[in-house]
């Protein structure tokens, strides 16, 4: 069936408390939903969640591709969605979410089409997966108090925000791991330390016996050879998220040897190009994430049916729909605690 309209529609979604990273504090996510209509009525849905921060974007210019789109993939069968991917890959640089969510949306038509769920589309490797939930940047009281919780709730591995302060961030961590015994940890720094502290944060953790599975994003985005005195010095393994937005980002840095883990993210790389690093990764062993944004539950729907189709991921990040209000569910799929059901 063919592609007959497309259409872009504006979701403003607050957070239940303020999500607070290095260099970056929000209350509110402003999402944009993608529909993709066919001939026979069937719609298609995908979620952009764009980042200023990460890729650049602005709502209002993304706004005016609305019609843009729609006259590129107008007519295209979604049955030859790799025709709808190419085009998209245009917008890698300028409109990463919108690519995501545009090519997610096609291929949520065609899957309603054939009657099959996109996982299995992507070769159903697996129909459940585990997510970790994050602890943003707070006081230390509050940020044990949270890890508490969290864990508590069943979250195994817990993701916590650091990188604005090295010596505080210790102190955070090690009251944390304390409180939490038997959690595994994801620590993102978001770009927020110099290679040198990275190095002494990483040992720091190391000789602390603290049990940290990745070490995410250490130093700015820009510098690879940076990432890479990094990787080499730590006795953690260490990822880049920020780093590595398209396939040719993560060429570079599995090529020079920067990382032992890529974080995917739909929003940063949309699904072509997600694709392509996964098996890149697989080819070079170097391991993989998937994280996100601030999607809704139909955003996150989307990593999730990646992630549990491909099976590529040794850790999941998908979180941010347990972090805002959102009036209905709308994923297409279940979860309890960190565990997701894929239907
Ligand atoms: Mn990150």
């Amino acid at each position: 069936m063919k592609i007959s309209d497309v259409k872009f529609e504006l979701k403003r979604y607050e957070y239940y408390e303020t999500f607070h990273i290095t260099g970056s504090s929000r209350n509110v996510a402003e999402n944009i939903e993608v529909k993709v209509f066919l001939d026979d009525g069937t719609e298609g849905i995908g979620e952009a969640s764009p980042s200023y921060r990460v890729n650049g974007e602005i709502i209002s210019s993304l706004f005016s591709l609305e019609s843009t789109v729609k006259e590129m993939i107008k007519g295209i069968d979604v049955r030859d969605y790799a025709k709808v991917f190419k085009i998209m890959d245009g917008l890698s640089k300028s409109a990463p979410s919108i690519k995501a969510a545009v090519q997610y949306a096609t291929l949520d038509a065609l899957s309603i089409e054939i009657g099959l769920p996109v996982y299995k589309i992507f070769g159903g490797s697996k129909d459940t997966i585990e997510t970790d939930k994050t602890i943003s940047i707070d006081t230390l009281e509050r940020m044990v108090q949270k890890s508490i919780e969290t864990f508590s709730q069943g979250f195994h591995t817990l993701k916590i925000k650091v990188g604005e302060n090295l010596k505080e961030d210790m102190e955070k961590i090690l009251a944390i791991f304390e409180a939490t015994k038997g959690a595994e940890y994801v620590i993102d720094a978001n770009q927020g330390y110099s290679p040198k502290e990275a190095i002494q944060f990483a040992n720091f953790l190391y000789e602390n016996k603290v049990n940290v599975k990745i070490f995410e994003q250490p130093i700015i985005w820009n510098d690879f050879e940076g990432l890479k005195f990094v990787r080499e010095a730590s006795p953690i393994s260490i990822a880049a998220d920020e780093s590595v937005r398209t396939k040719y980002d993560a060429y570079r840095l599995i090529k020079d040897d920067c990382v032992d883990f890529i974080n995917i993210k739909l929003m940063k790389s949309g699904i072509s190009d997600a694709l392509a690093i996964i098996e890149m990764a697989k080819t070079a062993n170097v391991g993989l994430m998937i994280g996100c944004m601030s999607e809704s539950s139909v955003g996150i729907n989307q990593s999730v049916h990646i992630a549990a189709g491909t099976g590529a991921f040794a850790h999941c990040d998908l979180d941010s729909h347990m972090l805002i209000k959102e009036e209905k569910f709308r994923g297409k799929f279940v979860q309890k605690g960190s565990t997701i059901n894929l239907l």
